[in-house]
């Protein structure tokens, strides 16, 4: 037996056959041919190009019904691609010219447009993935090298990977599609949000499980911990399942929470708001019963689009999440791009540290037209509902003076051209860096809330890669130093009278529930699976029992003793959540 250890990015239990998929690249030789071949590889080419679009089609469609329109428009771009005049010709003209296989001048001509992406702004380039998603699609249908399509499936499975591209994963099929482990990726990729979107069970970051399991070979995929268990025992199967059937009538029994407020036994109510990452998901925030949305990643329009949304389409996506949250808050941060949420290798000229590079806010501010767009698509979407607006990564006053100066220009505009625009809307911040969170006090004078981004929090006040496996025990949210960060900057909020609230992964993790809320915490924001375990929380302790155990905490100085002592404590009011195998 075999336990692997990862990030998991959605929660739950699945024990399954794995399928392993081999996302290495097609080795294609150049081979020449006999001048007389030549229109029988361009038939052949044709045939492939045929095939692939039928299939492209298909998966369109089911992804349409399986997941919404939104996903299912990843395959516009390929569509078009294989359907492109100047495609053709350049396949064409490389076999007949080159005397070449039709596999070579796919991977030629796919290869020389893969470069152009690349050379093109930074969030375009990340659509070099679908490139080379496009090219395999055609080599494979040439080369009948059919590989296990995770579409058709007669079985249930659970997926291995190394990584997975965007199209590959929206088509999958969810019936026999019970977990996903991933080499690559972390908590923001493609494939982290679609498994989310779907609700799979799934683990990424793994390094190396793909080369590590055979097909057929039966795997256990533990979301809640990040674990994978390759070969278990019978013992161990026997048990996960019975925790996975565990966990099930668990998260039914909380639905009864759904409609009750997050209020602490003593009468202190609190805020319980949902983070999003497409508009679709309002829906489960409000499934969930949280009260409004609290972070509003807006770049996933970017990352799950083949093209920079326009504003109409920006407008269109804001417009229906304040619409569904009628005059509930709904707070939407500018664009996060960067770091992260490009791919690095794939990126025109990687950067050296990209954690500390050109992302967040300091993109936006260095493309100031593409920022505008999307503030011009926010303020005139603000009249439906109740709008925050919230810039992330401030590490400076005079970086958030600008932002809201590029804001004020696109309002001015606006009121120019007559065009409605909700003119009070607030305006905030992230507090994700040591130096925001130290400023907390100047800050508060200028912003009208905080969001404390703790993800990137600790990864900025430890030194510590959020996406890097190799030190990922290092990250952790009970190291003093970060809990004196998030203290203060509650309090300096409350000196100041403005709106706090926390949005990190902390806040969903009901281990930290009774720390935040004894910190002074009233307002947490979370990922919609989590909202129903931390409102149990709120609901089963007083508001003095929390501060006991954040002023326990203050007196401790190591992580280790933290980590121990809110689990104990938790682990006494809550103890389904500790639920083991
Ligand atoms: C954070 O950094 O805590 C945060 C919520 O933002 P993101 O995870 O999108 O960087
Ligand atoms: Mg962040």
């Amino acid at each position: 037996m075999k336990i692997k250890k990862g990030i998991g990015v959605c929660p739950g239990v699945a024990i399954a056959p794995a399928v392993v998929i081999d996302t290495e690249d097609f080795d294609i030789p150049q081979r020449h041919i006999p001048t007389d071949h030549a229109q029988a590889e361009i038939a052949r080419l044709k045939n492939a190009v045929h095939v692939s679009k039928a299939e492209l089609l298909d998966l369109q469609k089911r992804t349409v019904e399986r997941i919404g329109k939104e996903a299912a428009s990843i395959f516009d771009f390929h569509l078009g691609l294989l359907s492109d005049k100047i495609l053709q010709s350049k396949f064409t003209d490389t076999i007949t010219g080159g005397h070449v296989t039709a596999e070579y001048a796919v991977a030629t001509v796919l290869r020389g447009y893969a470069k152009e992406f690349l050379a093109m702004p930074q969030y375009l380039a990340e659509r070099v993935k679908d490139v080379y998603d496009i090219e395999k699609r055609l080599l494979r249908n040439l080369t009948g090298q059919r590989k296990q399509s995770l579409g058709h499936l007669r079985q249930d499975v659970v997926v291995l990977a190394h990584d997975m591209t965007p199209s590959q994963t929206a088509g999958m099929d969810r019936k026999h599609i019970l977990g996903m482990a991933i080499d690559a990726g972390g908590p923001t990729s493609h494939t982290a949000i679609v498994a989310r979107a779907m609700g799979i069970p799934t683990v990424v970051s793994l390094s190396d499980v793909s080369s590590e399991a055979a097909g057929g070979d039966i795997v256990i995929i533990d979301g809640n911990r990040g674990l994978v268990i390759l070969q278990p025992d019978a013992k161990t199967i026997n048990e996960y399942a019975r925790l996975g059937q565990e966990q099930v009538e668990f998260a039914h029994s909380l639905d009864v929470l759904r409609e009750l407020p997050a209020e602490t036994k003593d009468g202190h109510v609190i805020s319980l708001l949902g983070n999003i990452e497409f508009p679709d998901e309002a829906e489960k925030v409000i499934e969930k019963g949280g009260q409004g949305i609290g972070l509003y990643r807006t770049e996933f329009l970017y990352l799950g689009s083949d093209r920079e949304p326009t504003e109409e389409d920006q407008y269109k996506a804001y417009r229906q999440v304040l619409e569904r949250f009628k005059g509930r808050t709904v707070v939407i941060r500018t664009l996060d791009l960067g770091a992260d949420k490009y791919t690095q290798s794939r990126a025109r000229s990687p950067e050296r540290n990209p954690m500390l590079g050109c992302r967040s806010i300091r993109l936006c501010l260095q493309n100031i037209p593409m920022f505008k767009t999307q503030l011009r698509a926010l303020l005139r979407a603000a009249v439906h509902g109740d709008a925050w607006i919230m810039f992330p990564l401030i590490s400076s006053i005079p970086e958030f003076r600008q932002a809201k100066a590029v804001l004020k220009d696109v309002a001015e505009d606006l009121e120019e051209e007559n065009i409605a625009y909700r003119a009070d809307m607030p305006v905030g911040m992230m507090v994700e860096t040591p130096s925001a969170a130290l400023m907390a006090d100047t800050f508060a004078k200028e912003v009208d809330f905080f969001s404390i981004g703790t993800n990137d929090l600790i990864q900025y006040t430890l030194a510590v890669d959020r996406g890097n496996e190799k030190v990922s025990s290092l990250f952790t949210p009970t190291n003093p130093a970060v809990i004196r960060l998030i203290a203060e900057v509650i309090k300096a909020a409350h000196r100041h009278r403005i709106d706090v609230s926390l949005c990190g992964e902390m806040g969903a993790n009901p281990e930290y529930t009774l720390l935040l809320l004894g910190l002074g915490l009233e307002k947490f924001s979370c990922s919609p699976p989590s909202i129903p375990e931390i409102k149990k929380i709120i609901r089963s302790v007083t508001l003095s029992q929390a501060r006991k155990v954040a002023q326990r905490v203050m007196d401790l100085d190591s992580e280790t003793e933290i980590t121990n002592y809110l689990r104990s404590q938790t682990r006494r009011i809550f103890p389904e959540a500790y639920m083991e195998p």
